[in-house]
């Protein structure tokens, strides 16, 4: 057995399909209000800041800095750890740390999106110290 934490699947739905699709290829991308000129995550049709329907993909370099975190190690098969990274955008993403030492984590650390394999196959986010 994998001493991996599986990562769970991405729900799809046609809101968010061109995001899902974009993980395939290793590319992070965010829904962006024409309206109000702001970025948001996680991707919707109708921009959380103003209510306008009028929003576009754009992509993101996935790069920010953990601004909260959590590792979980109670109750589980493989620890894991969780964090909501602020990206440069200036949103936050709910996601997975990969690749670090979990007791070396620190808030303010520089990270990068990378993308791994969830339990069905299809690819997810997850964010790696630089
Ligand atoms: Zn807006």
């Amino acid at each position: 057995m994998s001493q991996v934490h599986r990562l769970p699947s991405p729900n799809i739905n046609p809101e968010n399909k061109a995001f899902w699709d974009a993980a395939e290829d290793n590319r992070f991308i965010l829904k962006f209000c024409n309206s109000c000129k702001e970025p948001h995550y996680y991707p919707r049709t109708i921009c959380p800041h103003c209510g306008s329907n009028d929003t576009t993909w754009v992509e993101s370099k996935g790069l920010g800095e953990i601004y909260s975190y959590t590792v979980m190690r109670r109750g589980v098969e493989v620890p894991f750890a969780m964090a909501y990274v602020r990206l440069n955008e200036g949103i936050s993403v709910l996601t997975h740390l990969t690749n670090c030492d979990f007791d070396a984590i620190r808030i303010g650390q520089k990270v990068k999106v990378v993308f791994e394999e969830t339990q069905d196959g299809a690819k997810t986010h997850l964010f790696e110290p630089i």
